[in-house]
């Protein structure tokens, strides 16, 4: 028989899940849903595939976080009353480096968690991406913009797979009258992103800090607009709070663009260093525009980005050069 408590400490309780919670933006959201107060309870779920437990070891004293070691293609049976499916390795090189899994973790992923939205009549919402606009033709995107994806692509496993889960989310709604949100992020940077994982702002900012050559693919005309980790997550929350705001879809991310050089010359100012630029072959597919149409963002959410470029790469310098101190005071130990 189901005990249910009248006495309960907690009578509010929302029991929020995150999938992809030891990842870059899964660490920040559920550090930022816990400060949020105490009616909340956050289950992560991870695998561990490109994310770490060190991004949320310091919410594992919390008795309101759970961390749960799971892979979002095999089914999940708990109890939640709120879903944010963020879990898909985001970088070229971690969802490049086992495809047929990505596509899985897309698809497979999102049908499990709409499975678990479905019976416990969660609201979920799905981390999507400015991917799905493939090698844009127009600019900015707007969320009516269609794409231009390469199906057969070595990026097509990510972009297909995410496309194919926006598939379903729409469909669940329209099928089971579910409450779904589809999020479009644009590139995002910060704090925990993954050292590794060969995203533009990361590889700069540490062969900037080593001294070591500026990797620029391509020429360094493409363009990209990067937001801050904390505005990206302001807008998620924003959006999965909204009472009206389903289904979507949305994108989120900050208009301001620049080209892949400038962001090497304003990451070696910022940092004094001497790096000299490296030129290296443009990756297959690699788009050579984006930026977000943020108007919806704007008129729905009154959301839009407030922290500038120069103030986000501070503190993700800052980050990276603490955390490389600690990695060579690590291996300076181990010789
Ligand atoms: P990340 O790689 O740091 O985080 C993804 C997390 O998902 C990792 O912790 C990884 O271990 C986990 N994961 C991967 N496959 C899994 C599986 N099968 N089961 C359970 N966990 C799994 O990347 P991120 O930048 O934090 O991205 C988070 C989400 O946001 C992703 O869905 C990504 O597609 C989306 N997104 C991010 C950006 C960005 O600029 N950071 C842009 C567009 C979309
Ligand atoms: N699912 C899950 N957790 C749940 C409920 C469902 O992981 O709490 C999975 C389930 O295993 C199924 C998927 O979600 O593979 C889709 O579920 P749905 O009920 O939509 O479809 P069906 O079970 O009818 O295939
Ligand atoms: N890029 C680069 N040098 C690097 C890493 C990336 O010039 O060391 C370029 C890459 O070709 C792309 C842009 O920077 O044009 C953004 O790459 P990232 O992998 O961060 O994100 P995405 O391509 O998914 O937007």
């Amino acid at each position: 028989m189901t005990h249910i408590s009248t006495n309960s400490p907690y009578p509010e309780n929302r029991r929020i899940l995150v999938t992809g919670a030891a990842g870059f933006l899964g660490s920040h959201l559920c550090e930022r849903l816990l400060a949020d107060g105490n009616g909340i309870d956050v289950l992560g779920v991870d695998n561990l595939y490109s994310g770490t437990k060190y991004n949320i070891a310091h919410l594992e004293a919390d008795p309101r976080f759970e961390f749960m070691r799971h892979d979002v293609t095999f089914p999940l049976h708990v109890e939640v009353d709120e879903i944010y499916n963020l879990a898909c390795p985001a970088s070229p090189i971690h969802y490049q480096f086992d495809p047929v899994q990505t596509v899985k973790t897309s698809v497979h992923g999102a049908i499990n968690m709409l499975g678990l939205a479905k019976r416990t009549r969660s609201r979920i919402l799905q981390a999507s991406t400015s991917e799905v606009y493939g090698d844009p033709s127009i600019s900015p995107q707007q969320e009516a913009y269609w794409g231009n994806v390469n199906p057969i692509g070595p990026r097509a496993c990510y972009d297909e797979g995410k496309r194919c889960a926006e598939t379903l989310f729409f469909d669940y709604h329209r099928q089971h009258g579910l409450d779904t949100r589809v999020i479009r992020i644009f590139n995002t940077y910060g704090p925990r992103m993954h050292p590794n994982d060969g995203r533009v702002v990361s590889n700069f900012v540490i062969q900037a800090l080593r001294g070591e050559p500026i990797s620029i693919y391509g020429d360094g005309s493409q363009t990209r607009s990067f937001c801050y980790v904390d505005d990206l997550i302001d807008g998620m929350v924003a959006y999965m709070r909204h009472e009206a705001g389903g289904p979507g879809p949305i994108n989120l991310g900050n208009p301001a663009e620049i080209t892949i050089l400038e962001l090497a010359s304003t990451i070696i100012e910022m940092t004094g260093s001497r790096s000299e630029l490296e030129f290296h072959p443009l990756p297959q597919d690699d788009p050579l525009q984006r930026r977000p149409d943020i108007t919806k963002a704007r008129e729905t959410l009154n959301w839009e980005p407030k922290v500038p470029l120069v103030t986000g790469l501070t503190r993700t310098i800052d980050y990276f050069d603490q955390l490389l101190s600690r990695m060579d005071h690590v291996a300076v130990a181990a010789e």
